[in-house]
């Protein structure tokens, strides 16, 4: 599933090829994916240049020169492609985006989850998908005060709270699961404990968790000249996530016997040290 990482550099990506770009060809090629494609899609598209590329959250929102805003989200599976203007849609490929200058991007996504919606820059701010949401976590707005307002009074665990939208947006399971790590603070911990100092300890932590994994992606993305031209998906190494078992960075040669262990909570996973968090 593609998580804010992966997100925001696949919005880098498309911003290479279409900012500044008008489209001159947009093609949608079924009638929904999650949700019904708007009336008219493609038409009020067409025609229009593509001004700026932003993500917030997990959406990526496409701004036009006429003020509409494209709102996309990539859902389970979904990616964009940067593609020939000759690459023939397959399958998956739901909507095809043509720019004047030759460059064809694709929506692609088997699952299906992902959606494609237009709003304005007007009402973009209080849009339905976007709405009610928490701030970015990478954001100026988000820092140890919001942070621990947000979790003032939480009866859940950490872990719960940081994967709820309305404390902190776009934040998924394996981001969480590795900030909570580097900040030293156990899963399991009541979201209401975590104040003063651990809270000021996890704001630069998810920060810069995020921010490695952008890097990282970016240097894939720089040799993104594999034909498929496909954006935003690659491999990072985690501290825990998927490493139950295995020794913890804290005891690297396994003498105290300290390794990584899985339990789930809501459903997922959670990765942690029981030794390195509290
Ligand atoms: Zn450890």
């Amino acid at each position: 599933m593609p998580e804010l990482p992966e997100v925001e550099t696949t919005c880098r990506g498309l911003a290479a090829v279409l900012e500044g770009r008008r489209l001159s060809h947009v093609e949608v090629r079924r009638p929904n994916m999650r949700i019904p494609f708007p009336k008219g899609l493609a038409g009020r598209m067409t025609g229009r240049a593509i001004t700026r590329i932003a993500r917030q959250a997990k959406y990526i929102c496409m701004h036009l020169d006429d003020g509409q805003v494209a709102l996309a989200h990539l859902g389970m599976s979904g990616r964009m492609a940067i593609t020939q203007p000759t690459t023939a849609p397959g399958k998956h490929d739901h909507v095809v985006f043509d720019t004047e200058d030759g460059t064809r991007v694709l929506f692609n996504d088997p699952r299906r989850f992902g959606l494609l919606t237009l709003t304005t820059e007007e009402d973009l701010e209080n849009h339905k998908l976007l709405a009610r949401m928490g701030s970015d976590p990478l954001g100026n707005g988000f820092n140890a005060e919001v942070l621990s307002a947000a979790l003032k009074g939480k009866g859940t665990t950490i872990k719960a709270a940081l994967l709820d939208q309305r404390v902190v947006a776009g934040l998924g399971n394996i981001y969480v699961c590795e900030a909570l790590f580097r900040a030293g603070i156990s899963p399991r911990r009541k979201a209401s404990s975590v104040s003063g100092k651990r809270s000021d300890r996890l704001v630069p932590v998810i920060k810069d968790v995020l921010t490695e994994a952008i890097a990282a992606g970016g240097s894939t993305l720089r040799d993104y000249a594999q034909p498929s031209g496909e954006l935003g998906y690659f491999k990072f190494s985690w501290n825990v996530y998927g490493r139950e078992g295995e020794p913890c960075s804290c005891d690297p040669d396994g003498k105290d016997g300290i390794v990584v262990k899985r339990i789930v909570q809501a459903g997922r996973s959670t990765f942690f040290c029981s030794r390195c968090q509290r």
